[in-house]
């Protein structure tokens, strides 16, 4: 017997849809089923990283696609004020790359994790698998998905 209001109904639905849109928080909660402990949006860091593991000094940035300038489909500019948006998102792009120097400098590992390889649970599951690996290799700076070099097609 599952009688539920109309009400507390729309309520679980909504809950369901914003945790739904929201990728980085489905990754956070993974991450912490698996025992990583970490700080969120260190505002003394440059960048003020979304995902901070300070005993691994391992840094993860979730990047929108579009705002942060990726490679792929997600990330192609409106056909109006194109100059307008090129500058903003090229200004991004600059800001990002500077943000992970600085930190890589100060010794910690830097990830990109495209918003575009969260898109479904299934990539999302993945995402996490490389996310972890990453954790646990020495690389110093990583994305994913890995920009694949020899397709050009857009
Ligand atoms: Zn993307």
């Amino acid at each position: 017997m599952d009688i539920k209001t109309t009400e507390e109904r729309s309520h679980n639905m909504s809950k369901i849809r914003s945790s739904d849109t929201k990728p980085e928080k489905l990754i956070r909660s993974a991450l912490f089923e698996k025992g990583y402990r970490f700080r969120l949006h260190r505002k003394d860091l440059p960048g003020s990283p979304d995902i901070v593991f300070p005993r691994k000094k391992a840094i993860i940035f979730i990047q929108g696609c579009f705002w942060h300038r990726h490679w792929c489909s997600r990330a192609k500019l409106p056909q109006s004020n194109i100059e307008f948006w090129d500058k903003k998102l090229n200004t991004n792009k600059i800001r990002d790359e500077k943000n992970k120097e600085a930190l890589l400098k100060m010794g910690w590992r830097v990830l990109w994790v495209w918003q575009c390889s969260l898109t479904t649970m299934e990539k999302r599951e993945k995402a996490v698998k490389q996310i972890c690996d990453w954790l646990e290799s020495s690389k110093t700076f990583e994305e994913i998905p890995q920009e694949n070099k020899s397709s050009n097609n857009n």
